[in-house]
């Protein structure tokens, strides 16, 4: 399962990824994530991409296409991925679709996660952020606990919440404006090969899964846990299985021996139990 999922701030991608990841045990290949560990061993493009940073130049789309190549040659992508941060606007969906196809990977889905406007800039101004631990809370959705054990690790006070600058609610509508205009062409983009599903993102965590996992195709992925049609080929868990007997094979041999001495032992300590009583008596 090929995919990338479309969602402004505050859409609710992030826990949808994470879910899918889960539950269809593919990876999500974040571009920055790739950015972040090719810079730091230095391969090739790292280096290449560091240069651009370190002049203050943007990475150029053929350094993240060729660090997006050598993820996807990893076998944990051979099942499908998710793709995070990218494509960001058409000439890199066009990108994309060549580098894909010339891997045999074309996607096999694109889903926007649809949340009314109104909805997003409500969402976006209620996250606070603890001036001291760092954790993040959402005055709707998930506010600071209170009672036994909801101190700041930190201080050992109440979590001390402010409100990120970029948080309130005119630059939140600014960021989505962005947002919106420089989506557009993707989603039209995709909409014109046929890939594209608009899904409700509005409602609780797991409807909205379920809807996702309905315009995957894939309705099993709305349970918790998949069933094992979908889970690892089997050969693997075969494999596994039989490697885990071997090892343990010889071990438990030798402790059968013991295993039953203790238990003629015990019937015998039984057997003679009354016999002993006897005597007391
Ligand atoms: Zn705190």
């Amino acid at each position: 399962m090929r995919i990338v999922l479309l969602g402004a701030p505050g859409s609710g991608k992030g826990t949808q990824s994470q879910r899918l990841v889960e539950r269809a045990r593919i990876p999500q290949i974040s571009t920055g994530d790739l950015l972040r560990s090719a810079v730091a061993h230095g391969t090739e493009l790292g280096r290449q991409a560091k240069e651009a940073m370190d002049a203050g130049r943007l990475v150029d789309d053929s350094l993240v296409l060729g660090m997006i190549r050598e993820r996807l040659a990893h076998r944990d992508a051979r099942k499908g991925f998710i793709l995070d941060g990218f494509p960001r606007n058409l000439a890199q969906a066009h990108a994309l679709e060549r580098l894909l196809e010339g891997i045999g990977q074309p996607l096999d889905a694109v889903v926007q996660l649809e949340v009314d406007y109104g909805e997003l800039v409500r969402r976006i101004s209620g996250r606070r952020t603890c001036a001291d631990c760092g954790r993040v809370f959402n005055l709707l959705t998930s506010p600071p606990p209170v009672g036994e054990g909801a101190a700041c690790p930190k201080t050992a006070a109440p979590h001390r919440l402010i409100q990120r600058p970029d948080d309130n609610e005119a630059t939140v509508a600014e960021r989505l404006r962005v947002y919106d205009e420089k989506t557009r062409p993707l989603v039209d983009f995709y909409r014109a090969r046929g890939l594209l599903h608009v899904i409700n993102a509005e409602g609780s965590v797991d409807e909205v899964t379920r809807r996702l996992a309905q315009a995957l195709g894939a309705p099993a992925l709305a349970q918790r846990r998949a069933p094992a049609s979908t889970v690892r080929k089997r050969p693997r868990a075969k494999r596994i299985v039989k490697a885990a007997h071997q090892r343990v094979r010889k071990p438990a041999k030798a402790k059968r021996t013991p295993g039953k001495a203790a238990r003629t032992h015990r019937k015998s300590a039984a057997g003679s139990r009354p016999k002993a009583r006897g005597k007391r008596r």
